[in-house]
């Protein structure tokens, strides 16, 4: 089967021909059809992340594909489903965490592609617990950003604790945020996006915004101000200076949201968190149940990303647009 490794970081990754993976009676060998292009990747691929990932790897966290092989004591998945593997490979199943739920907590977790094979290959084994059904609803090429871009705003709002009717504002209408909006409308909330490219409005009221700041033009303060506050703002930029103003813009009771890792830190004042009782909070990814959610709101409520996809063998020509900033929204690989 043909692998995309990442030999060292700085470098291209290089094609392999490897032997196919043996699964084990708890495993599944899942044939990719598609595997997003994540930000992450690129940390891997530039090194940003070298004190961490085991080089070489085979990157690759969005994947959708087929179960072909399912291992004698997987009893859930039959050979045909149509599944994925997110971020979280596996993880340790006892500690408090994992017993929640809450997968990306668990001190011991396996990540897809940083230290197990992802999904850059035509074939990768998964462990059968950790392995996603996709709804019939959902094609491949669009449910593959959603185990990694689409789990991590559907979290974020789940742990923001979005109620049906509260004001959501969420900042950057990127890759994370364009699936933000559409999951924060279907949470019934109210949205507001703000996007410092006023050309955004058109997509983002599309998207099912029902208010839009231009950053650029407006104080995003003032304009949330008036609409009464935000009960939480969902922030997908990496500029902390871009955020750090927004939250005078929180209602009382108000909840920030960063799912950006800006390298700034954000400053909060303690009479804010004293008299409005503001929170600050952040979310990386998702276990299996609010995976399982982010897939099935998407079938239920038409949820889809916006894609580019590229041909397998186009993986470094992928990277090399997201590390240039072109893709407006996600890259998809499409394999075979
Ligand atoms: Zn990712
Ligand atoms: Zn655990």
């Amino acid at each position: 089967m043909k692998v995309a490794v990442c030999k060292e970081p700085k470098k291209p990754l290089v094609f392999e021909e490897w032997n196919m993976p043996e699964i084990g009676e708890e495993e599944v060998l899942i044939k990719v059809h598609y595997c997003g292009v994540c930000h992450s990747d690129l940390h891997i691929v530039d090194g940003d992340w070298a004190d961490w990932v085991n080089y070489p790897t085979v990157p690759g966290h969005e994947v959708a594909g087929v179960a072909v092989k399912v291992g004698s004591k997987v009893d859930w998945i039959k050979e045909g489903d149509r599944v994925g593997m997110p971020w979280i490979y596996s993880s340790c199943e006892v500690c408090d965490y994992c017993v929640e739920g809450d997968e990306p907590l668990c001190p011991n977790h396996e990540i897809t592609g940083i230290t197990r094979q992802g999904g850059y290959a035509e074939y990768m084994k998964a462990p059968g617990r950790f392995v996603t059904k996709i709804p019939q609803a959902l094609d491949l090429a669009h449910a593959a950003p959603l185990f990694c871009a689409g789990v991590t705003v559907y979290s974020a709002l789940k742990h923001a604790g979005v109620k049906p009717d509260e004001l959501v504002a969420v900042q950057g209408i990127g890759g994370l945020g364009h699936l933000a909006i559409q999951y924060a409308k279907a949470m019934g909330a109210r949205v507001v996006a703000l996007s410092h490219s006023p050309g955004k409005e058109e997509l983002a009221r599309k998207l099912g915004a029902d208010h839009f700041i231009s950053t650029a033009e407006k104080d995003p303060v003032e304009e949330l101000k008036k609409l009464g506050g935000a009960d939480v703002i969902l922030t997908t930029v990496f500029d902390s200076k871009a955020i750090q103003p927004l939250l005078e813009g929180l209602a009382p009771r108000g909840r920030l949201s960063v799912v950006g890792a800006a390298s700034e830190p954000i400053q909060v004042s303690p009479f804010d968190l004293i008299t409005k009782r503001i929170v600050v909070t952040g979310s990386a990814v998702g276990g299996r149940k609010l995976l399982r959610e982010t897939l099935q709101m998407a079938a239920d409520f038409g949820i889809e990303p916006m894609i580019e996809t590229y041909p397998f063998e186009q993986v470094n020509e992928a990277l090399d647009a997201l590390r240039k900033g072109k893709p407006k929204f996600r890259i998809v690989l499409k394999m075979g």
